[in-house]
Formats: structure tokens, sequence, C-alpha cells
């Protein structure tokens, strides 16, 4: 007998989580990944033989003062990953809680729900009313054993944000019922990010946020969730005995100074442009057939033959992501807005978009 036969079998039949590092690696232009095109340059090595504050006090400092929250409301992790996989073994029973999501969504809600045996509602986004969010559809689809309802915003991979009003209807819904848990880890590019202000008034939303992406520390793993107390020391109860390696508090720390903090939203600033006029320049390419509207660092973008325009950008060395396996965009490919170079080589490298400034 395979010593993998004594695994639990739903695992064995589990799709795993596909990221954007797994499916592809190469390339010289790597805008598949929603990262930051730049380095923050931050090395550090002090320290490595202790073990780290497993909650360092002076980051959750930090990321309460960034937030306009409490300490005690912070919970840092490795990635916003880290918080979603504590949410989900922290409220979901195996076998009998299920959580909500709104596909085309971000994939690790249903897998993390999947590796903790709860079940996954799907409604879908509205495609028609450009992927708003069916707050009815939720609502019925929500029962007595739904725990966690996710509202990812901007949502990945289509870009679009939800409103505040419709993320108000739904807490007051759910209130006693399930956690709303608002994942903005695209906030900084929106022009609106309605979920801190939303936590502070209900008990059962938590908010996720991450360093991975605006503040450019991917590679870092530091994530957040925000929430009542209560949900935050039940998430420390059950994290790891070190969840968070030393180097990459510091990193955080020093990327939470307010000269970096500058430097952030001047970045982000920038890279709000560049999703502009990548998104005019691509929308004018008969490759082409829709760009939708983004209010992230990324652009999904549909097009007449995606396998054809994903194989001419990979042989220019510029990698993107393909969004084939999302029902209603299997035509698409995700591009995340690079640098002004990158962005220029991206355009280059389609024809029909060349030359356009
Ligand atoms: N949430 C969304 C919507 C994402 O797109 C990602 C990463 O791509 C994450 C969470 C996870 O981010 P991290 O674990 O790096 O904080």
């Amino acid at each position: 007998m395979s010593v993998i036969a004594l695994a639990r079998p739903e695992l064995l039949r589990l799709q795993p989580y596909s990221s954007a590092r797994m499916e592809a690696s190469s390339g010289s232009v790597w805008l598949n990944a929603n990262e930051l095109p730049w380095s923050p340059g931050i090395v550090t090595s002090a320290g490595l033989n202790r073990y780290p504050q497993p909650q360092p006090p002076e980051l959750l400092d930090a990321l309460a003062a960034l937030y306009g929250v409490r300490a005690a409301e912070v919970f840092v992790g490795r990635g916003s990953d880290e918080a979603i996989d504590l949410l989900t073994r922290a409220f979901c029973a195996a076998g009998a809680s299920n959580v909500v999501i709104n596909p085309p969504t971000f994939g690790m809600y249903a897998v993390a729900a999947r590796i903790q045996g709860a079940a996954v509602r799907e409604v879908p986004l509205l495609s028609r009313q450009g992927y708003a969010l069916d707050v009815p559809g939720i609502l019925a689809a929500v029962t007595a054993q739904t725990r966690l309802v996710y509202v990812c915003t901007p949502n990945n991979p289509t870009g679009n944000a939800v409103g505040a009003e419709p993320l108000r209807q739904l807490a007051e819904a759910l209130r006693g019922r399930a956690l709303l848990v608002v994942d903005e880890a695209y906030a900084e590019f929106a022009d609106a990010a309605p979920g801190l202000p939303l936590r502070s008034a209900y008990e059962h939303v938590v908010v996720l946020r991450t360093l991975s992406k605006a503040h450019g520390l991917a590679g870092a793993r530091i994530g957040v969730a925000v929430a009542d107390t209560e949900v935050i020391q039940l998430l420390r109860r059950i994290m790891a005995p070190y969840p968070l390696p030393g180097p990459s508090v510091a990193a955080a720390l020093a990327a939470l100074q307010p000269a970096a903090l500058a430097d952030t939203r001047s970045r982000v600033a920038l890279l709000r442009e560049e999703r502009a006029r990548l998104g005019a320049a691509l929308a004018v390419s008969n490759e082409v057939i829709e760009v939708l509207p983004s209010q992230a660092n990324f652009l999904a973008v549909r097009l007449r033959d995606p396998q054809a325009t994903y194989e001419r950008l990979a042989a220019a060395g510029i990698i993107v992501r393909s969004l084939s396996r999302y029902a209603g965009l299997t035509d698409a490919l995700r591009f995340s807005v690079g640098t002004p170079d990158e962005n220029g080589a991206l355009l280059a490298a389609l024809p029909s978009t060349a030359g356009v400034p």
C-alpha cells in the first residue's frame, strides 16, 4: 500500500491553487503576478539567530497607523493568503460549513475552503453589469451553515471595484449570520477603498490588506487582516508559532517608514497613469475585443485569439496570465501594469498597437 493512500482522499482529488509563479517563471518581463515592478531593495540579515516575535508589536503599530485602526485589530501573517487560510480554519467546520464566493475571483478562497472540507457556494458576478456584485443572489445563497462571504474589491481578475453601498447592504444583511471578508489587496490602486470604514461600523466585517502589491513586498510575504479584536485573538490562537520571518518583518518596517510610504504613493500614481495609457493603447488594437475597466494594477483583456497573443508575448520574453480557466473570461489574458518600459515592450509586441505612444 502506498503511504499516500493514508491521506484524506478528498485532498488527493483537490484541484490545488495554481500561482502565477508556478505557471511561468521564465521570460524577462514579468507581467503575470500583479506585483509592483520595482523592488524596495531592503536587505537585512541581522538577528537571524533569534526566533522572531510572532506578532511584532512595532509592526502591528505601524500597520495600525497605516490603516487607521488599533493594533489589537490587526493580524499580520505570511501574506493575506495566510489570513484567508486561518479565517477558514477558525470559522469553517469540515463537512458542515460553507463559504460564499463571487466568481470570477481570486482562487484561494475556494481552495482554502476545500482543504478545510467546507463547501463552496458560488454566486457569479454580473458580467453584463460590469461584473457588479449580485447582492440579492449572495443573500439567497447564504445558509445557516455559511461562515464566510468573500468580496474581492478591486476584484482579481476582472479589476472592477465594488461600491460602498452594495458592501454596506451586504454587511447589514449578514450581521449575526456570517463574516463578510472584504479582500482589498489592490485597494491602493483604486479611487476609493470602502473596506476599513465598513469594518469600523460592523464587528463581523474583516478587511484583508497586503504589502505584496502597492508596497512592493510580494517576496517578503506580509499580509494583514483587520478585524474585531476577538476575531484577531482567535487567529492568533491558531497561527503557526513563528509565522513571520525576521527579515520580512524588517523589510515591512522599512517599507512603512514615512519616506518609503511617500515613494509608494508616487509609484502607485505612476502605475495608475500607466494603467490608463496601456488600457487606451490596447483598446485600439484589432486583436483586442475589450479591455475591462480596472481599479487595480492589472488589466483583464478579452482577445480574438488569446492563445496566439500569449505565445507571441512569451516569444518576446513577456509573461502574462491566461484567464482561460475562468468561466466567462476564457478569451482573456491578464496584464499586470509594469514600468513604462515594460508596458512599452508589451505594446510593441502586439503589432497593431506598435507606435501608439
Ligand atoms: N487577495 C487577492 C485578491 C490577490 O490577488 C492576492 C494575490 O495575488 C492575494 C490576496 C494574496 O496576496 P498575499 O498573500 O501576497 O498577501
